[in-house]
Order: C-alpha cells, then structure tokens, then sequence
C-alpha cells in the first residue's frame, strides 16, 4: 500500500503570533514564510487580513512572493473579512465559525440554524471569488457531534475544499479526538484537518490520534508557538508522523533546526533547551556513562541520528563528565593526550563543576589549553573603560581595545550601565569580528554588597557558539569580561582554525 500523505498547514504567522507579546513586522513576516515554503509546508496561513494595514502588507508580499506554499488567511464569517482576504491576492481562507453551543450563545448570540447560514453563505462567497475555502468548526471539541457534523458536511455540499476541527482550548484527550475524527471523517469526502492546542500538554499526541483517525491536514506552528500554550508543533507532530507513522509529508526534516532557530530570533520567544526535536538540550550529554555510551553507539543514548532534523550532538563538560568524553572531544580537536593529562583535565572540571552547576566552553577550553600547554593569546585586551550612569544620565560607556596590537575605541549608550559597556564592547569588537551576544546572565552573587558577581553570557560568530563567564565584585566589569573571555575564544579558536 502506498504512503498516505498528510498537508501540512502551518499557522507560525497567524495562531503563532497570537502568542502573547509576539508582534512580527512585514519583513519578518516574508523572511518566516520563504523559510516556511524550503521547508515544504502545503499551506502558509499567512495572517488575518481584516486584521490591521500591516497586516495586509505582509499578507501580500507573501502573495506577490510566488512561493510553492498555497497562501491563505484567516477569515471570520463575514463578507468584509473575505474582501480583506481577495485584496491581499490569497490562494485560499481559513474560514473559522465557532459551533459550540457555549460561543454561539455567549459570544456570537446567534442561533445554530443561523451559524450555519452564516457559514454556508459566507463560504459561497469566497467560493465564488475563486478562493480555496477551509471550513473550520471552533471550539468543535466542545460541540454536539452531530451539529458538528451537519455544519461540516453542509460546506462540503456546498464546495468548500476542505474542513477543520479546532480544539480550541486544548481540552480533548487522544482517545476522544480519535473518536471524534473517525466518526466526522467516516461521513466527508473532503480533507478533515485537526487544529490542537496544548493546554494539556496534548497538542502532538491529539494532532497524532486525529491522524490516525484519518485526518487528511495537520495544522501546526514552528516550536509550538500559538495562543496560551500553544499549538501542536510542527517539528513534533513531523517526526512522530514520519518516524512512528510511516506517513508522508512535503517537510524536509533536515532543516527543521534552521527555521526553528530563524522563528526563535524573530518572534523572540527563547526555545526552552529541553524542547523536543528543536531544543539545545535535545541532542546534548553530560553525565558520563550517557557521553560513553554515545561515542562507542550513538543509539544508545540518541533516538534518532541530530543530523536528521539538522542537530547536532553535544557534549556538555560538567562534573558528570566522564573521561572518554574529554579524551573523544580532544581528539576532535586534533591533539593526542596522554593518560595523565586526561586525568587531571578530569580532575579540574569535576572540581569546577562542583563548586557551581555549570563549566562554561570558554572554561573547559581555558583547562584544556593549560593542560595540553596551547595557551590561549588574548587577542581582545581591554585598556579602558568608563562608564556614567546616574538619576536622570542617560547611561553611557566609553572603551578602549587592543587588537592585533591596534587601538581601537567606542561608545554607546543603553538602558543601563551594564547595557552600555556591553554595547560599547560589542560595538568596537564588531568591527573586528561578528561576534553577537545571544545570551546574558548573572549566575550567581555572594556575600553582600561587596560580593563576588558571576555573569554568562552566551556568543557567536556564526561558525559556533561559546558561553564564557567573568567574575568581578563589579557586576560591570563581570559583564565585560564575560564578553571579552567568549570573544578571545572565538577569535583564539578561529585563528588556529579549530571548528564546531
Ligand atoms: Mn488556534
């Protein structure tokens, strides 16, 4: 038998940026969806066209785009939201009307014979302007199944293309979406597709029985961005589909990671690193029998090869570190260590290690080279740095570098004192090197207004990335030299053209 094949909708740019605090620009908005369409979803549900100016602009450069991915936006049930939708040139609408008896009575005020009314003609007028209608039933988790079922097969009467069924609010179980979908999808010729949020936690597992059940789309978003929790996301519900399910999809799972990262960056909305597929944390080992177990057969600590959704293994040095770690990772490097200085790398990260939760890159590489005798030359020295902050002082720094023997200096103001010798610093070594700042944070303070301040941050040139740590009693100085030790270590680690 061949493959069943399931669409793919992804709605990153409409349920995923009503995230809160998520508001995406036309640029961003073009630069996710080109991404979406390499990656190979069927359909970008771009937006909500009724919605603002901006709105529409993004939608239609999406249009003008000529991407491969249908493009489609939201639409209520109302001829002035289906006009908003044909003048930003869409292929097709998402036509939401909510069938629970709850929103009809509560929210809509109407009727179920008016909904559908509603519906109906709402879709006959979209289907006579030549759009793709998509007939999704709202909060349908909640409604009588057989109201549910008139509402849809009534569209499909009609001509709509394909309908939906939304749980909403992420209430259903698998057992009841796989219910719920067998008896809608017995009854429909056309595509049933399963809308799942993750209230529950559910969104993947429901989006997976609603599937099973023979759902013919899955709508889904990149890192499960969406409302509340969340939708069911893509990169989740891709995998489980094509590595337990041996169904097809048009996804390159490949470049999962990629546009996981690139949706990260531009909604700003941080990836937790124990995320599945598209986490940090997804392929990364500390403890040492996991490491060993790795480097001997990857299977026996990873479910999958990274690489097949564009990861790749880690190896984090921590006190669990085990010794075949540290002696692998060396290799990697290209140096050949003896046994002794394999211990007492050992040794100094384990002693490291217990004294706080975590070794940074630029710490394990500073042991390393002590070791191995590589010292690291510091390429970045800091001269100078002043910075003025105060009530109603703009916070300002001034610094000057050494590189390569040059002097170089800036300044920058920020938010506070801190942001403006970070900016300053960045703003000099910048133009040496594209080192960007992706993380910042204290680690930890001791003692009392004279305590001990230790600040991570993490960095990248592009080619990797480091975390590197300063310490100082001025949490200032601990920020700079933060900075300055993973710079130094790129740059370091560059020159001698040491890689990932
Ligand atoms: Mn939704």
């Amino acid at each position: 038998m061949a493959k069943r094949i399931v669409r793919v909708l992804d709605t990153t740019l409409r349920d995923g940026e009503q995230t809160p605090g998520v508001a995406l620009n036309p640029d961003e908005k073009l630069e996710i969806a080109k991404a979406l369409d390499d990656l190979g979803v069927d359909t970008i549900e771009a937006g909500a066209a009724v919605v603002s100016e901006g709105e529409r602009e993004a939608i239609k450069r999406i249009s003008k785009e000529g991407l491969k991915a249908e493009i489609c936006s939201y639409v209520r049930a109302l001829k002035g939201d289906i006009d908003a939708a044909l003048d930003c040139d869409v292929d097709s609408v998402h036509l939401v009307v909510p069938t629970s008896d709850l929103h009809l009575k509560y929210r809509l005020k109407k009727t179920r014979e008016q909904l559908k009314e509603m519906a109906i003609e709402t879709s006959l007028y979209a289907l006579d302007h030549g759009l793709v209608v998509e007939l999704s039933a709202e909060d349908a988790t909640r409604t009588d199944p057989e109201f549910l079922r008139e509402v849809l097969q009534a569209g499909a009467n009609e001509g709509v293309q394909r309908v939906c069924i939304c749980d909403t609010v992420g209430i259903a179980t698998p057992e009841q979406i796989g219910e719920l979908f067998s008896y809608i999808t017995g009854a429909l010729e056309v595509p049933v597709a399963a809308h799942c949020h993750n209230d529950f936690g559910l969104a993947t597992a429901n989006t997976l029985a609603a599937v099973k059940a023979g759902a013919g789309e899955v709508h889904v978003t990149i890192n499960g961005l969406g409302e509340r929790a969340g939708n069911a996301a893509l990169e989740e519900v891709i995998l489980a589909l094509s590595k337990f399910y041996g169904i097809k999809t048009g996804i390159k799972l490949e470049k999962l990671y990629q546009v996981s990262q690139l949706v990260e960056r531009y909604t700003e909305v941080p990836v937790p690193p124990n995320k599945a597929v598209v986490g940090t944390n997804a392929f990364s080992h500390e403890a040492g029998i996991h490491t060993h177990g790795v480097l001997v057969h990857p299977s026996t600590y990873e479910p999958i090869p990274p690489e097949t959704v564009g990861q790749r293994r880690r190896l984090v040095f921590g006190k669990h570190v085990g010794s075949h770690a540290i002696e692998s990772e060396l290799r990697r490097r290209g140096i050949e260590p003896t046994r002794e200085q394999v211990q007492e790398i050992f040794r100094r990260i384990k002693r490291l290690g217990d004294r706080g939760k975590l070794v940074t890159d630029a710490e394990w590489s500073a042991i390393v080279d002590e070791v191995v005798g590589e010292k690291l030359e510091e390429m970045i020295k800091l001269d100078e740095l002043t910075v003025t902050s105060g009530n109603k002082v703009t916070p300002t720094a001034s610094v000057r570098l050494k590189f390569e023997g040059k002097e170089l200096t800036g300044a920058a103001v920020g938010v506070g004192p801190v942001d403006a010798a970070i900016n300053a610093i960045r703003k000099v070594v910048e133009g040496v090197s594209s080192i960007k700042l992706q993380e910042y944070h204290v680690d930890a303070i001791s003692g009392g207004t004279d305590a001990m301040v230790s600040v991570v941050v993490r960095l990248t040139d592009g080619r990797r990335i480091v975390t590197a740590r300063g310490t100082s009693s001025d949490i200032i100085m601990a920020s700079v030299l933060a900075v300055l030790n993973g710079s130094n270590r790129l740059l370091w680690d560059k020159k001698l053209g040491r890689g990932q």
